[in-house]
């Protein structure tokens, strides 16, 4: 079952747009280390290409609003920087997947340790299917400090606002708040799993020749151009 769409490519280049018709892959996870833009970019790319979003990060961020069971005990996890058990998230995915019939998806968060990309093998392998592409957002490591520590979040829309690059102009600055784990400490925990555990998956996928780079480094438009071409198979 080939995992591509036939779909229109329109990128905006010294000022002018071309559109083109392209072939680009439909079953796509999104690497790259907290801060690299990975969930900015998630949504636009499943905007552009008419792709579902399935951030694991996301829907346990509203598990634990809703003050569901999964969101009481991911809770305890995610403040500290650590993952979530595998066990959690694996039904999130699972049934995110089901909804959308195993294609045609952009896996933000996912898979971020080994036992997970295997189990995400065996779900879509089970289904006639596997991951068409796997994107590796890149950067370095000052830049992301920088860019979690001053990220600050709509507190009712769950807009993503960052204190230089996106500055939320004219919003009540009580409603804007820190993520529990954009906190100093707790962002080089996070990067320290992140290392520790979700790098050794990116190497899977690179062994498998799944696994592309993209600078992450430059404006959020530059990146989505990159992450556009990646998918419609140009070099990034
Ligand atoms: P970031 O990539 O910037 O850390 P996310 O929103 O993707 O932000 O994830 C936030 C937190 O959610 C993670 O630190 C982790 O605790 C939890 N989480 C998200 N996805 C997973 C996953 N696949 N496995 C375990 N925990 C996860």
């Amino acid at each position: 079952m080939p995992g591509t769409a036939a779909r229109s490519l329109s990128i905006h280049r010294q000022g002018s747009r071309r559109e083109w018709p392209v072939a680009v892959k439909t079953r796509i996870a999104l690497f790259g280390p907290p801060g690299s833009g990975k969930g900015t970019q998630a949504k636009y790319l499943a905007e552009c290409w008419e792709l579902r979003h399935i951030s694991t990060g996301l829907i346990l961020r509203q598990a634990i609003a809703a003050k569901t069971s999964v969101g009481r005990k991911a809770e305890v996890y995610m403040n500290k920087g650590d993952l979530v058990p595998d066990h959690l998230v694996h039904q999130v995915v699972e049934d995110s997947l089901g909804q959308v019939g195993y294609d045609n998806f952009v896996l933000d968060g996912y898979p971020r340790r080994l036992l997970q990309a295997q189990q995400l093998d065996k779900i879509l392998g089970e289904r006639g299917r596997h991951l068409d592409m796997v994107l590796l957002l890149t950067l370095p490591t000052e830049i992301i400090v920088k860019r979690l520590t001053r990220r600050r979040v709509h507190k009712l829309t769950g807009e993503v606002f960052h204190l230089d690059y996106k500055p939320p102009t004219g919003i009540d600055p009580k409603l804007l708040v820190l993520r529990p784990d954009d906190r100093r400490d707790v962002v080089w925990e996070r990067l320290r799993v992140y290392r520790a555990q979700t790098q050794p998956v990116e190497d899977w996928y690179r062994k498998r020749g799944l696994l592309i780079e993209i600078d992450a480094d430059g404006s959020i438009d530059e990146v989505h151009e990159r992450v556009d071409l990646a998918l419609a198979g140009g070099s990034p």
